[in-house]
C-alpha cells in the first residue's frame, strides 16, 4: 500500500514536500521555543547556539562568531565549484508581547514581532532535509544573520569577509508578510523594498518670554515651516514617476505654553527605491532645512544618517525564484500583483555584493510586523522550507550519476 509513497516514483517536488512534512512538528516546536526566548540584535547567543548545534548534528561545517553572534553552516557535495547562499535573520525587537499565546515571550520587553523566529526555523528545516536527502553537487552556505532590525548585522557579516570566507555565487532571502494569504508568495524583479535613511535636525533659535516673541527667534515656528517645506522635496524635486517618502516622525521642543524654547529637534525618515532619488533626498533635505531656517534668522544642524540601500532583486535569480515558487506552491499562488514595499531590509547589502533575490511569503491575516500582537504563521514553515530545498537543488547542479 505504500507503493505510491515510494520516493523513487514520486516527482521530486512531492518527495521534498513529504520529507519536510514528516519533520514539521519538530520545527514548529523549535520555532515556538525561539519565540519564547527572543534575543535582541547581537545578543542572539541562545539562538545562535541552537542553530550551530543542530547544523553540526546534521553534518554541516559550522562557523560561529561572525559578526558577533552570526553563524554559517557549510555543506559540500560532489566536485562542482558552484555555491549558493541562503540567509535567515535571528534577532527580535524591543517590544513587550501582547499576544497572550502559550508560547509568548518569556523575556519581558523583547519579542519576535517580525517573524525572524520563523525565518530561522524555516532555514533549519531546509538544512536538515538538504543534509539528509539533498540532491545537489556544489556548496551550500546557510547564513544565520544577527541584528537585522538595527540594520547592522548584514553589513558587519560582509565587513568580516562573509563572501570571501564562504564563497557564494548568489544569495537568497525571504520574509513573511502579513496581509498576504498564507501559501502565497511575492517575487519582484528590481526594487522590492525601499532604502531607509534618517535625518536628525536641530533648529537653534533664541528663547524667551512667550509674550515677547519679537525679542526671540522662535524655533517652534521655524520647525512648522520646515515640516511644510519638506513636503516640497518629494512633490517638486523627485520625478513624479519615482517613489520617495519623507516622514517627520518626531518633534520635540519647549515645555510651557508661555515660553519660547531655544531649540527644537526633529527626526525624519527617508525612503526611496532608486539610488538617484536617494542621493537627491540626501542633498535636498539639508540644503532646504538650512536655508529655510536661515531665512528666519535661526540656524539648523542636519545630521543625515544613511541606513540601508533598497533591496534590489536581480533579474535572473528572481526568475529562478519565481519558477521554483510555481513548482513548490503552484502557479496560482505566485502573486503577480505583489507590489514593492516601502519598508526596508538589510539583506539589501548582501544583494549589493552578490546577485540574488528576496521573496515574500504571505503570513495571512495576522497583526502587522512590529506589532505587539503579531505572530509568525506556522503554516508557512513547511512551504518555505520546501521552497529553500527546491531552490538549492535547482540552483546547484544535480549530482553526477553514482559510480
Ligand atoms: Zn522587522
Ligand atoms: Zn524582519
Amino acid at each position: 500500500m505504500n507503493a505510491a509513497l515510494d520516493s523513487a516514483v514520486l516527482p521530486r517536488s512531492l518527495q521534498i514536500e513529504t520529507g519536510i512534512a514528516a519533520a514539521n512538528a519538530e520545527f514548529v516546536a523549535l520555532r515556538r521555543d525561539l519565540h519564547q526566548h527572543p534575543e535582541l540584535a547581537f545578543a542572539e547567543h541562545r539562538t545562535a547556539g541552537k542553530v550551530a548545534a543542530l547544523l553540526q548534528q546534521w553534518g554541516y561545517q559550522v562557523t560561529t562568531g561572525i559578526a558577533g553572534t552570526g553563524v554559517v553552516g557549510s555543506l559540500r557535495r560532489g566536485s562542482s565549484q558552484r555555491a549558493l547562499g541562503l540567509r535567515a535573520d535571528m534577532d527580535a525587537l524591543p517590544i513587550h508581547e501582547a499576544t497572550g499565546l502559550p508560547y509568548a515571550s518569556q523575556n519581558p520587553g523583547v519579542m519576535h514581532a517580525c517573524g525572524h523566529d520563523g525565518h530561522t526555523a524555516i532555514l533549519l528545516a531546509a538544512a536538515r532535509f538538504l543534509a539528509l536527502h539533498g540532491q545537489f553537487d556544489g556548496t551550500l552556505q546557510l547564513i544565520f544573520q544577527p541584528a537585522e532590525e538595527t540594520g547592522s548585522g548584514a553589513r558587519r557579516m560582509l565587513e568580516e569577509g562573509l563572501f570571501e570566507r564562504f564563497p557564494c555565487d548568489a544569495v537568497f532571502g525571504l520574509h513573511n508578510w502579513p496581509g498576504v494569504s498564507c501559501g502565497h508568495i511575492g517575487c519582484i524583479e528590481g526594487p522590492a523594498m525601499a532604502s531607509v535613511d534618517q535625518a536628525h535636525i536641530t533648529v537653534h533659535g533664541k528663547g524667551g518670554h512667550g509674550a515677547e516673541p519679537h525679542n526671540t527667534v522662535d524655533p517652534v515656528l521655524v520647525s512648522a515651516h520646515l515640516i511644510t517645506a519638506l513636503q516640497s522635496v518629494v512633490s517638486r524635486n523627485v520625478d513624479p514617476l519615482d517613489m520617495g517618502v519623507l516622514t517627520v516622525g518626531s518633534i520635540h521642543g519647549g515645555h510651557a505654553s508661555n515660553v519660547i524654547p531655544d531649540s527644537v529637534e526633529l527626526k525624519l525618515t527617508a525612503r526611496t527605491f532608486r539610488p538617484e532619488v536617494r542621493s537627491l533626498l540626501q542633498q535636498r533635505v539639508p540644503a532646504l532645512v538650512e536655508a529655510q531656517a536661515a531665512s528666519f534668522g535661526a540656524r539648523a544642524e542636519v545630521d543625515y544618517r544613511l541606513g540601508f540601500p533598497p533591496v534590489c532583486n536581480h533579474p535572473a535569480e528572481t526568475a529562478l525564484a519565481r519558477e521554483v515558487a510555481q513548482d513548490t506552491l503552484g502557479a496560482a499562488r505566485v502573486e503577480e500583483a505583489f507590489r514593492p514595499r516601502t519598508a526596508s531590509e538589510d539583506f539589501a547589502f548582501m544583494l549589493q555584493a552578490r546577485p540574488g533575490s528576496f521573496v515574500f511569503f504571505g503570513n495571512g491575516d495576522s497583526a502587522g510586523l512590529h506589532n505587539p500582537r503579531y505572530d509568525f504563521n506556522d503554516a508557512i514553515l513547511p512551504l518555505a522550507a520546501s521552497y529553500w530545498v527546491a531552490l538549492a537543488e535547482r540552483y546547484l547542479p544535480q549530482p553526477t550519476a553514482a559510480t
